[in-house]
This record gives structure tokens, sequence and C-alpha cells, in this order.
């Protein structure tokens, strides 16, 4: 992570986006000093903070939003049930409530030179991917395959290019558990010209999507993949499984 500033904001206000996503809108004395050191980047991310001292957890979620008129950050949260830390505070945050963070890091933004983007994501990257959308050229040609669990989990995305969007539907199959995004991507219609790739989500993508792309498909320097979490483990669990993966993150330019 670039930064280590550590910020504390307000909650403002919240909205369910979808069944298992919740939108926490962010602002108060605080919101400046994050401002100062907000980053360009797309897919940048926070390092939330639950508890004190010693026993501080952390949890890493997207900046889906910012605005510095409105003095507002925004976190899209997947609400996966009642264990953990971050997914059960956002599911009762309240307006008034504090979230304190660390960051921030990221390094993704889609180039302006290449012929085609590829969005490849679950629900957890979908504010990444969104953020995206929205910083695309008018016109750049993008396709996104996201699952998710069913045509009610779908949100609106919007975008100034020419983007298709795949939604993939889990139906009722546990999130990490099925390999949806990995055959559709396969199953597409690979478009020509110079391609550049975000592929985040369940950590499977690493052993699936990632080797299929990085197959002389898509260069190192124009591929963005990193797992966001792993099934069945908390984020300290998949953060010592990622260390023992060899390339478990590809960020742009490496
Ligand atoms: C750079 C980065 C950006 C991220 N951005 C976002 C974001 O914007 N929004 C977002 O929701 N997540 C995001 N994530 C993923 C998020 O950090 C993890 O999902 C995290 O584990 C959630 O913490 P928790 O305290 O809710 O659950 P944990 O205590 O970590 O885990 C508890 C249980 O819930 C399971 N679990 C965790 N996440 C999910 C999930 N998404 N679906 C189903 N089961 C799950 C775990 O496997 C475990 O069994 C991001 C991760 C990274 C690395």
């Amino acid at each position: 992570m670039a930064r280590k500033t550590e910020v504390e904001l307000t909650v403002l206000r919240t909205e369910e986006l979808a069944p298992r996503l919740r939108r926490v809108v962010l602002g108060g004395p605080g919101f400046a000093e994050y401002l100062a050191v907000h980053l360009p980047a797309t897919d940048s991310y926070v390092k939330l903070m639950f508890g004190e001292g010693e026993d501080v957890v952390r949890r890493t979620y997207t900046v889906r939003h910012v605005d510095a008129e409105a003095g507002e950050l925004t976190i899209d949260f997947v609400t996966h049930g009642t264990s953990g830390f971050a997914g059960p505070w956002a599911m009762r945050a309240r307006p008034g409530d504090t979230l304190r963070f660390r960051g921030p890091g990221g390094a993704y933004r889609p180039r302006p030179d290449v012929d085609h983007h590829l969005f490849v994501g679950d629900e957890s990257a979908l504010p990444a991917i969104a953020a995206s959308l929205e910083a695309l050229d008018p016109g750049a040609r993008a396709t996104a395959f996201v699952e998710v669990d069913g045509p009610d989990h779908e949100i609106e995305l919007t975008s100034p290019g020419d983007v298709t969007v795949h939604w993939l539907h889990r139906d009722g199959a546990e999130p990490g558990t099925t390999t949806l995004l990995d055959d559709a991507v396969r199953a597409w219609p690979w478009p020509g010209g110079r391609v550049q790739a975000f592929v985040h989500g369940e950590s499977a993508l690493l052993k699936t999507v990632r080797p299929y792309l990085l197959d002389g498909r898509v260069d190192r320097a124009d591929i963005s993949v990193s797992a966001y979490w792993r099934r069945g483990e908390t984020e300290e669990g998949f953060r010592r499984w990622k260390k023992q993966q060899p390339d478990a993150v590809i960020r742009p330019g490496r």
C-alpha cells in the first residue's frame, strides 16, 4: 500500500444496491485528509480497521467513488452473511457510525491506447469494475463478465464507452464455487488488437481465467489480476494463502 494515512470518516447514508450489495457513503472532517492522498487509480482500495490496538482487524475495500465537492467517499460492501467483520458491519451501518481506515493503494486505470478492455469479476470486484467503466474514454470498447446470484443482483452500470456487460447467474450456488466466469471468457470470441484486462474476485480466478489470458492473449503489462477473497477463508487466512502463491497479484507495468 503506497500511502499510510489513517483517516476516520462518519457514515452519512446507506443504500441497498442489490440484495447482497450495500452502499455506505461516508464523510465528515476526515474527508479532506483522505482527499489529499486520493489516487487516480480506478481500483483504489483502503484497509478498514475494526477494533483497537493489537486486536485491530483489517479488511480491504475499494473506494467506489469520491465526490470532492460534496465531501463524500463511497464504499460498496458485499453483505455475504453474518461471519466476519466488514460485511456484518456494513449490514448494521447507520448514519453517525464511524469507520477508520488506512490507505489508499491501487494501480489500475483503463489505458486510452488499447483496442479493447476486458473486465472479469464477481460482486467483490463490481465496485472497481463500475468505477473503471465510468473512467473509459468516450467510445472505448469494453466487455465485462460479472458473476452475481441472479437478475435481482444486477446493478446499473454507466460508462461513456461502448460497453457490453454479461451478467452470469449463480442461481443459488455458493459464491466462489462456480466456473461461470472462466467458461464465459473462454467461450467469448476473442477481439482483435491489443486487449487490457482487469480480473479480480474470488481466488479461483488466478488458476482459471489468468492462465487463459496470459497464454498469448494479453500482454503481462496490460493485465491487472488479483484475488480479492478466498472461499472458506477469512481475510487473514486468505492473506497467508496469497503470500504462498507465485504471481498472486499482477499489477500493470510489472
Ligand atoms: C484490493 C481489494 C479490494 C476489495 N474491494 C472490495 C469491495 O469493494 N467490496 C467488497 O465487498 N469486497 C471487496 N474486497 C473483498 C473483501 O476484502 C473480502 O471479501 C473480505 O474477506 C471481507 O471481510 P469480512 O470481514 O466481511 O469477512 P472475513 O472475516 O474476511 O470472512 C468471513 C467469511 O466470509 C467469507 N467471505 C468473504 N468475502 C466474501 C464474499 N465476497 N462473498 C462470499 N463470502 C465471502 C470468507 O471466505 C469467510 O468464510 C476487496 C479485496 C481486495 C483485496
